[in-house]
């Protein structure tokens, strides 16, 4: 097998017809010995079904079925784990990543590269919002990263059988692939392309998860905030010395002065200090706890089989709903 396509789909029942189909012209030329593995985290709407029917109509498209959602780093792993190729290429189900990028990442990797990641130039129909906090968050986690992880680049991107089966052996259980890549090491280099607007349906990154993913890069790759902590309680330290010197001094000079502001700052300076320090020892001690109960981190719940081919859809009484238009099948 020379070439694995692995697309976390998630809710993407909207996409994935289209997606297929572009997908299928970008492999043409490995046809012979490529596969899509399209991998439903736990969706609630019928990418399974949409899935199915990309199997049916092109037996190069495998699906696995997650037993529930685990987010979108976790359904990536699930396929890459299942991938068999010699190179691995990961996109989005939303097509915001362009498939005809393939056969040039191909190409750049004939010299010799163990990853080939796209770089985004542009990223049309997003946010402001989106593209500031990304281009903010990218320049922090390098400052506090304790590798140099590759500025605007997702997980959009050709790896080897060498650089992905590096990625596989690292067990922890809060993934933050792109830089488990960059850690990984292999000769890398980038391509630029301009993000395409979403082809349907919208962003599964909600704020929250948003909020969740930089948490684990930023823990994942660095200890700085820990010793960040450290610092800012030396920091409040010295500021109390400097406060004791001035309150024992104006007891001696000016007898007792009412001193509410001072103490006041004080107070919410130091249990600031104090609960920032806690929560950030708080987030490596819950990750320790996570990674310490070792679980699997998804479970399969189906899977297309290889050479099957899933009944036509009359004769299966569940592809009924698909009949009805897709607002009204949303959460079936
Ligand atoms: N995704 C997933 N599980 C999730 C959230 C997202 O598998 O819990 C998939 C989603 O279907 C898409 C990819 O991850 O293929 C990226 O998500 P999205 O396009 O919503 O993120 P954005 O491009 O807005 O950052
Ligand atoms: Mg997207």
């Amino acid at each position: 097998m020379q070439l694995s396509v692995v697309i976390p789909c998630y809710n993407e029942e909207e996409a994935i017809p289209l997606m297929v189909e572009r997908l299928t012209a970008a492999v043409e030329p490995w046809k012979n010995s490529a596969e899509i593995i399209l991998v439903d985290d736990g969706s609630s709407d019928s990418t399974w079904e949409a899935i199915e029917d990309a199997h049916t109509l092109n037996p190069m498209v495998r699906g696995l079925r997650l037993s529930a959602n685990r987010g979108h780093q976790v359904a990536l792993t699930a396929g890459l784990e299942a991938a068999k190729g010699e190179r691995i290429f990961m996109l989005d189900a939303d097509l915001q990543d362009p498939p005809e990028l393939l056969p040039d990442m191909m190409k750049i990797m004939d010299q010799n590269f163990d990853v080939v990641y796209g770089r985004r130039a542009k990223r049309d129909g997003e946010t402001l919002f989106k593209k500031v906090s990304a281009w903010g968050f990218y320049r922090f986690l390098n400052a506090m990263s304790d590798v140099p992880i590759p500025k605007d680049t997702g997980d959009f991107r050709l790896v080897s059988r060498q650089a992905l089966d590096a990625v596989l052996a690292m067990p922890e259980r809060s993934r933050f692939i792109r830089g488990m890549f960059a850690w990984a090491g292999y000769r890398q280099v980038a391509i630029e392309y301009n993000r395409d607007p979403r082809i349907a349906g919208e962003t599964k990154y909600p704020l929250r998860a948003m909020l969740r993913f930089a948490t684990d890069a930023l823990t994942g790759f660095s200890t700085k905030p820990l010793k960040i902590a450290t610092r800012l309680s030396f920091l409040s330290l010295a500021v109390t010395a400097l406060m004791a010197i001035y309150v024992f001094g104006s007891l001696i000079m000016f007898s007792t002065a009412p001193g509410w502001a001072s103490v006041v700052l004080a107070m919410s300076f130091f249990s600031g200090v104090q609960l920032l320090t806690l929560g950030i020892m708080g987030e490596y001690i819950g990750r320790l706890y996570m990674e310490a109960k070792q679980r699997p981190l998804y479970f399969l719940s189906q899977e297309t089989l290889p050479g099957v081919v899933s009944p036509p859809p009359e004769a299966d009484p569940h592809k009924l709903r698909d009949l009805r238009p897709a607002t009204s099948r949303r959460r079936a």
